[in-house]
């Protein structure tokens, strides 16, 4: 058999996604990608294999960082679903729209009065990766939240996104040097203390590879289940 290559195969979602309201104007979520970047540079520091997809971001991408990139929430989920079976962990820390206008309009819509705009929500994209992912695989993301309902709030979304574990951070994450954030997971939680997104990126790199062991599968027989015992 061959050795098992205990360096697991990273995928990492970052930035914003954006939906077209028209040919010129967008809906779409405040992110910097800065988080996501720093996973993906903190995977490859390790030696990590590691796959960035990455949204529209206005700062300048690092020369070494490779990425994939992603406009619409839908584009999104076609990267998703094509490259998740290729690796091992998961960490979606993409700022995903929860609304898309129902009708992108071509051109330029005209300022002529009032405007409605229908929102119809969209997929609930680590959601989605449910039915095609392996045991093996882990999954983590990430919760956005007032302070006051973070912890709450992020436990909620563990269990209907079906995570292994997710990241609590306050709405002063945004835009922001530090991260300030609290993991979560099936045992318990664990509060972390405020530091700069780059050495938490290290921290939940550590966390994930020792706590969740994506992509090793254990093939040790138990001792004492052997036929003869
Ligand atoms: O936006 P929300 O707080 O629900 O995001 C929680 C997690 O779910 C994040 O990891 C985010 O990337 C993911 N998400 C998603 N598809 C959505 C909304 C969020 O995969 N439509």
């Amino acid at each position: 058999m061959p050795p098992i290559d205990p360096r697991p195969r990273l995928l990492i979602t970052a930035g914003p996604t954006r939906e077209p309201l028209d040919s010129v104007r967008f809906v779409s979520n405040r992110s910097s990608g800065r988080m996501g970047l720093a996973l993906a540079a903190a995977g490859r520091v390790l030696g990590w294999p590691t796959t960035l997809l990455l949204g529209p971001i206005t700062s300048a991408i690092p020369p070494d960082q490779d990425a994939i990139r992603f406009e619409t929430t839908s584009d999104l989920s076609s990267l998703l679903h094509a490259h998740w079976p290729q690796h091992d962990l998961l960490i979606m820390a993409a700022a995903v729209c929860d609304h898309r206008p129902a009708i992108p309009q071509q051109g330029k819509i005209q300022r002529e009065g009032p405007l409605t705009i229908e929102l119809l929500a969209t997929e609930d994209i680590v959601a989605s990766i449910d039915s095609i992912t392996r045991p093996e695989q882990v999954r983590i993301g990430f919760a956005l939240e007032p302070r006051e309902c973070m912890e709450d709030a992020a436990r909620d979304k563990l269990r209907r996104k079906n995570l292994d574990a997710i990241i609590a951070n306050p709405l002063e994450t945004m835009d922001a040097d530090t991260i300030d954030a609290m993991l979560i997971d099936a045992s318990g939680s664990t509060d972390v203390p405020s530091m700069t997104k780059e050495a938490f990126a290290h921290w939940i790199l550590e966390q994930a590879a020792t706590r969740y062991s994506p992509g090793i599968v254990d093939t040790t027989p138990v001792q004492g289940l052997d036929a003869d015992a």
